[in-house]
């Protein structure tokens, strides 16, 4: 039941791997636990973020635009990848980035820098209030140098970003084929919506048995849920009138289930159960989750784990959607988890 796609552009390094994490699932005495690693789709377009741009690059270069801005946080990993890309294919790109001026270059925002991103930085308090004035603003100043603009939302979350995700769903169908499994959920770290709303989307469209859950970096799940609706109203808008017709029945009854509870002290604001998660798997797995989006996520669901919320499951799949280079800011709180780890040897296994 899958509609025509609309044209994409080959900008990542896919299929990524799906590799089962058996040190893990050992060490935890539980379901097996699959990765699957988007942190793969590029080196420095590493994440899940390119997967989505993809088709809303195509959408940008059909419509004639040679400008990019978009937005994000200062370590945005999203703006990150839209720079890179834009450098790349040639376009110009402007970034509105959310905080404080920092003393020197770091992590993602330096990549911004290196391939000649126009950065803008605003207070986060300007920052969430003027949004829309401050994307309708630089809209303005490169139409007024004869530039044509394409606007990326936050995350590339919007009915053309939706694509990608959904993309993803049939890639990780064939992957489980080969490995003749029929994983009970895919989870993955939900922070403007997209991804996790692309896979629930493209499962259910699918109609397979396995479900999407989006473990929450900010918001609560209600967001999450008008967030879903709000892009998929959006995509739909976007199928000619069979395709919709086809596709309704799935996405009028889509469930997206999101948990909140793992968000800590607040977006970007790290935890030590995460920092621990971090810390865990690099050593088991040599795998290396971020601080922002993907070690609370993958703590949220070892903590469900633990508390039989997949007790009836056998095959539970994580999507790594990346951050590497938001881990660099972070090292003094990775340093002091390194540090305490002389204090507590063995704290892991206890
Ligand atoms: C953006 C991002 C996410 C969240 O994906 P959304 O589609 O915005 O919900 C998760 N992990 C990483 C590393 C990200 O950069």
């Amino acid at each position: 039941m899958l509609p025509r796609f609309p044209s994409k552009l080959s900008l990542a390094s896919l299929p990524s791997p799906l590799r089962p994490l058996s040190r893990l699932s050992a060490h935890i005495g539980g379901p097996r636990i699959w990765l699957k690693s988007d942190d793969l789709s590029g080196s420095t377009l590493s994440g899940n973020k390119v997967r989505k741009l993809e088709f809303t690059l195509a959408a940008a270069l059909e419509a004639g635009c040679d400008t990019l801005i978009t937005c994000g946080g200062l370590q945005s990993n999203h703006c990150r990848a839209t720079a890179i890309l834009a450098a790349r294919l040639g376009l110009k790109v402007h970034l509105i980035l959310r905080g404080d001026p920092p003393d020197h270059l770091d992590g993602n925002h330096l990549l911004d820098a290196l391939v000649g991103a126009q950065i803008s930085i605003y207070p986060a308090k300007q920052y969430h209030h003027e949004l829309d004035a401050l994307f309708e603003h630089w809209q303005q100043h490169y139409q007024n140098l004869g530039s044509k603009v394409w606007c990326v939302p936050t995350g590339a979350s919007d009915g053309w970003g939706l694509w990608g995700y959904l993309n993803a769903s049939i890639e990780l169908q064939n992957d489980f084929e080969r490995h003749g499994i029929e994983p009970e959920y895919v989870i993955c770290a939900t922070g403007s919506g997209g991804t996790q709303a692309g896979l629930s989307l493209g499962f259910a469209l699918q109609q397979t048995s396995t479900q999407v859950l989006g473990m929450a970096v900010c918001d609560d799940a209600a967001y999450f849920k008008n967030k879903a609706e709000h892009d998929i109203r959006e995509w739909a808008a976007l199928l000619d009138r069979d395709d919709y017709a086809r596709c309704a029945p799935a996405f009028e009854n889509l469930n997206v289930q999101t948990n909140d509870a793992y968000i800590g002290p607040g977006y970007a604001r790290a935890y030590p159960e995460a920092l621990e998660t971090i810390k865990l798997l690099a050593r088991l797995e040599g795998e290396i989750l971020d601080p922002v989006y993907t070690s609370k996520a993958f703590y949220g669901m070892l903590n469900e784990i633990k508390k039989g919320s997949f007790e009836h499951c056998s095959d539970l799949v994580f999507v790594h959607t990346g951050g590497i280079f938001g881990v660099f800011p972070f090292r003094d709180e990775l340093q002091r988890t390194l540090n305490q780890n002389a204090l507590f040897t063995g704290v892991e296994n206890a």
